[in-house]
């Protein structure tokens, strides 16, 4: 899942009422510039494309890993690539406190004392999502894809032991990561030699 600003302000409308449609039940998003009632059927059954687009912003974001970053700062997602502008920001902003998965960490009126005016947010994902990823082995060189939670990824990338951000991983798979060798070669290199990486 690729953010773009296309495909949040696609689901930000799918979200909205439709001409006709009973506004007494609604979920509130009130994001920086917007403050919108949603469809909550239609929030609801777009729950987990928002939590995929959302967990597509920079890390740093969640609150178990960087405890939260600034609106100006969600410009671009996880690889660092500029996906939108305020605006887009703001419908992404708007979908996540519907959700209830984004929050600010500051009050409103607050607002005006932090750099640029700008809130800072946090996102709060309960169920976690998995990517894929592929690892080509050092040796046969040959691609294997592994599942993982994207948030362990980043700890155990930013130092945390393997096991401790990945404690229901397989051994071979932990294996993999670490040492970029395959199950396949790794048994075939180690019956007998004791060999450091
Ligand atoms: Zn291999």
């Amino acid at each position: 899942m690729k953010l773009t600003a296309q495909i949040v302000h696609d689901t930000f409308l799918e979200c909205l009422f439709k001409d006709g449609e009973s506004t007494d039940n609604y979920k509130l998003g009130e994001a920086v510039l917007i403050k919108v009632g949603f469809n909550p059927k239609r929030l609801k059954e777009k729950e987990p494309l928002i939590d995929k687009l959302l967990k597509e912003l920079p890390t740093d974001i969640h609150k178990n890993i960087g405890g939260g970053i600034s609106f100006l700062n969600m410009c671009v997602d996880i690889n660092d690539n500029q996906w939108g502008e305020h605006k887009n920001i703001d419908e992404l902003v708007a979908l996540g406190i519907a959700t209830g998965k984004l929050s600010f960490l500051t009050p409103r009126k607050m607002w005006n004392l932090l750099p640029g005016g700008m809130p800072y947010l946090v996102l709060n994902l309960i169920k976690h999502i998995m990517t894929t990823i592929s690892v080509q082995c050092k040796c046969c060189g040959k691609n294997q894809d592994l599942d993982v939670d994207p948030i362990s990824y980043t700890k155990w990338q930013k130092g945390m032991l393997i096991q401790n951000a990945f404690p229901d991983m397989s051994a071979d798979d932990r294996e993999l990561l670490i040492s970029g060798t395959c199950t396949i070669c790794w048994e075939e290199m180690f019956p007998e030699e004791d060999e450091t990486p």
